[in-house]
């Protein structure tokens, strides 16, 4: 069936088996079944949505509001909730039940939920295990030395780089695994010295390399496979390649005619119509053992999911984002994982929880939980009030029906209860808004300025020697200013040392100015219809039909490697 989104007022498709999941997921408390009904937003809007609920990059400092220590945080100074140090929010120094109170029929849930998330502390940064020396991180998990990284785990010296996992010495990079000396890539796996390069596959010491796989010296190569000594993808000798490549890299204007060369290339060498692997029955983009998954993103290991991003070992579970490792039945959540069963509608609950509804920080085997914020190892309560397990079974459906009446039932947590600015989100970089834009939808904005500004002059950049990472021992003192935002910016002690030894020049451009670069050269989250270049078969990819790429599907992609 077709149903009009209320919010975007586009036309999207709920099919049979998408009514079959609804009915599946629907929740029942004791003999009482309470269903699930289809989505009113459309797809995109689900996501935006949700994404407003995730500030992964915009860190401030503040104060813990139990010890009264200097934190680094998403939230931002004055929160009307309180905000504790990671280490207090874990411990025993508090209890959420103490915050618990009884549903009042009279008012709606989402405004009684927003009243109770006025009182819960909440931790300062998404900080999981042991993270040694390594406080400027967020969504993260055992790392070591690491600055400014985000959505990681076990990476050890890394710098400025979002959703990556098991690295070492990598810096400004985004989506990349189990690789080491890596700087500037993208969707990069098992990758040693590699820099400036995108979707590559166990490469080596080369530079500007996009779809390359077993490679090892290169430069500006497209698609090849097992190469060695190649230039802009013509083959030379080994003493050839030396002296071809440096005669290249003394041209002043090296760097444009590399991507001129490579954007040329691109229109010629077949490219796959979607990145990823063993794949069975799917639609979506960066994919790895897969199985009836539709429009997913970024995911690995899904049976039978829809819309999902970022999840991992996922199994019946639609509209979730990050991060499974091992769940089922999950339905519009946010950072839900380490094993979940059957949470709907929840935002940051993790590690062996089950039957939850609408919860947000939620941790450490919480089951059969309603509206609840910051318990652990707790179940049958609502609003965080305890209740035994019948009294339970009688008041939620009771709370549903209240939700329905007012057209909560079914939707994630409204744009209003999240604790960001919308401009603080990662919803900006996927759905770009004004500020008038997004209050009209009803998002916050965060006015004040964004943090990560320093004061002072910053050194004009001419005045920096051409061997100044080598040579200028003040390097790490001054201020500089970004090339692009003005934004001004240092350089810390570790960072220098790191591109030392990659050998990379220091980068004219702020942080978020980088990643921004490196976000518009990822294609984007949606699909489009096109064709394959060779046969003509109608292909769903996330290379717009305009793009110039030669697009090619399975068969015939496969057919070129051969
Ligand atoms: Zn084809």
């Amino acid at each position: 069936m077709k149903t009009t989104c209320r919010e975007t007022g586009i036309e999207f498709e709920i099919s049979a088996d998408d009514v079959a999941f609804y009915q599946k997921i629907s929740p029942r408390f004791g003999d009482m079944l309470c269903p699930v009904p289809p989505p009113t937003l459309c797809p995109e809007a689900r996501v935006r949505r949700r994404l407003c609920f995730r500030n992964e990059r915009t860190l401030y400092r503040r104060t813990c509001d139990f010890s009264g220590k200097s934190i680094i945080s998403t939230y931002a100074p004055g929160t009307p909730f309180p905000v504790y140090d990671n280490d207090i929010w874990y411990s025993d120094a508090w209890d959420g039940k103490t915050f618990g109170r009884e549903f009042d029929p009279r008012k709606s849930f989402f405004h009684q939920f927003g009243e109770l998330m006025r009182e819960v502390p909440v931790f300062a940064l998404s900080q999981r295990l042991e993270n040694e020396n390594s406080r400027y991180t967020n969504l993260v998990s055992n790392n070591r030395n690491c600055y400014y990284i985000f959505a990681g785990s076990l990476n050890e010296d890394c710098f400025y780089s979002t959703y990556i996992q098991r690295c070492r010495d990598v810096a400004d990079s985004f989506f990349i695994f189990d690789s080491e000396l890596c700087y500037e890539c993208i969707d990069c796996f098992r990758c040693y010295q590699l820099l400036y390069s995108q979707e590559c596959e166990n490469c080596s010491s080369s530079q500007y390399l996009i779809g390359c796989t077993g490679c090892s010296d290169c430069f500006g190569c497209v698609s090849l496979i097992k190469r060695r000594y190649c230039i802009f993808n013509r083959q030379y000798s080994r003493t050839d390649y030396q002296a071809a490549l440096t005669q290249l890299l003394n041209e002043p204007q090296y760097a444009a005619r590399t991507a001129s060369t490579l954007q040329r290339l691109l229109t010629i060498e077949p490219r796959k119509f979607y990145a990823g692997l063993e794949n069975d029955g799917f639609s979506g983009d960066h994919l790895a053992y897969c199985k009836n998954a539709y429009s997913c993103f970024d995911c690995t290991h899904l049976e039978d999911c829809k819309y999902c991003t970022w999840l991992h070992q996922g199994k019946d579970c639609y509209d979730c984002y990050a991060w499974g490792l091992n769940g089922e039945l999950g339905l519009e959540n946010h950072l839900v994982g380490n094993n979940f069963f059957r949470v709907l509608f929840c935002e940051d609950c993790a590690n062996n929880v089950s039957d939850l509804l609408y919860c947000r920080g939620c941790y450490s085997n919480c089951r059969h939980l309603f509206g609840c914020i910051g318990l652990r190892q707790a179940e049958y309560c609502v609003l965080n009030k305890q209740y035994s397990k019948e009294e339970y079974e009688q008041l939620v459906p009771k709370i549903i029906q209240r939700m329905n009446w007012d057209g909560e039932w079914g939707e994630f947590f409204p744009a209003w209860l999240s604790p960001y600015g919308y401009n603080e989100t990662v919803a900006a970089e996927y759905f770009p808004l004004t500020k008038e834009e997004a209050e009209q939808l009803g998002f916050h904005w965060r006015s004040q300025p964004l943090p990560g500004v320093y004061s002072g002059t910053p050194t004009p950049w001419e005045q920096l020697v051409p061997d100044a990472l080598s040579s200028d021992p003040d390097l790490p003192h001054r201020t500089f200013a970004c090339t692009i935002s003005g934004k001004h910016f240092r350089f810390t002690q570790p960072e220098l040392k790191l591109y030392r030894k990659l050998g990379v020049d220091l980068p004219r451009r702020c942080f978020d100015q980088r990643y921004l670069e490196r976000f518009r050269r990822r294609n984007p989250r949606r699909l489009f219809q096109r064709c394959c270049r060779n046969c003509g078969q109608e292909i769903l990819s996330s290379f717009t039909a305009e793009r110039e790429e030669c697009i090619l599907c399975e068969s015939c992609f496969s057919a070129t490697r051969c």
